[in-house]
């Protein structure tokens, strides 16, 4: 056994010389010891628990909208920042490790919280047909791994658009977002503490209507945790 890692390792050292991992930010190769992110701009990310103003925002995020217990987040997200190359990565690039990798970070953030399920938010089904994933999934496997915590994709389910979004108000737009998530047996969420997981929070109009959807289960609790933010 000792043998075959030792093969492995030298193997992963070989494979490392000639096709090392890149920084999912600045595309330098990664030296030892760094993963998917390089310590320079690891250093320089945005992380909401640095900035006592953005950590306040972030609570008051779902204020008079939706009663949310707590509210957890990694990295704060603005427009062509290091937050927003990262989530395209994982969406856009397939980089589901980088997605677990965040997760986990996120999840040290968590370890004393008590849940007692993490769901993810679902995908259209359609979307994640294309994708192949969905990545608050992976996201939600990354915290779970931390946590011990199991995750249930059964009960939250999503409908397909019928209509495209961009043809509402803004107005309009609420009661269709509102209407796209369903609950299935729901016996088994019944009086849970829940933690909802996605990958951002921007206008937080999805998460506000999954939350509201799974507050109509008896007895149910929600907090969300994200791994990013903008506030
Ligand atoms: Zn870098």
């Amino acid at each position: 056994m000792i043998k075959f890692d030792a093969v492995k390792a030298s193997g992963k050292a070989f494979l490392d010389v000639f096709y090392p991992d890149y920084c999912q930010i600045c595309h330098q190769p990664l030296v030892l010891n760094e993963h998917h992110i390089c310590f320079p701009c690891a250093y320089d990310l945005p992380f909401i628990n640095h900035d006592p103003g953005s950590k306040k925002a972030l609570q008051q995020l779902f204020w008079g909208r939706v009663d949310i217990d707590h509210v957890y987040s990694l990295l704060n997200y603005q427009k062509g920042n290091a937050t927003q190359k990262l989530l395209h990565q994982i969406k856009y690039k397939g980089k589901k490790k980088l997605g677990r990798y965040l997760g986990g970070m996120l999840g040290e953030q968590l370890t004393n919280a008590e849940f007692d399920l993490i769901i993810p938010v679902p995908l259209h089904p359609k979307r994640e047909r294309e994708r192949g994933f969905n990545q608050s999934h992976i996201i939600a496997k990354g915290i779970a791994n931390k946590c011990s915590l199991p995750i249930n994709d059964q009960c939250l389910l999503r409908k397909q658009y019928s209509k495209s979004q961009t043809k509402f108000s803004r107005f309009d737009r609420w009661g269709n977002v509102s209407r796209i998530f369903w609950i299935n047996q729901s016996t088994l969420i019944t009086g849970k503490k829940i933690l909802l997981v996605d990958d951002v929070v921007t206008t937080g109009a999805t998460l506000e209507a999954a939350a509201h959807q799974l507050l109509n289960v008896e007895g149910v609790k929600i907090s969300i945790a994200t791994i990013a933010a903008r506030i």
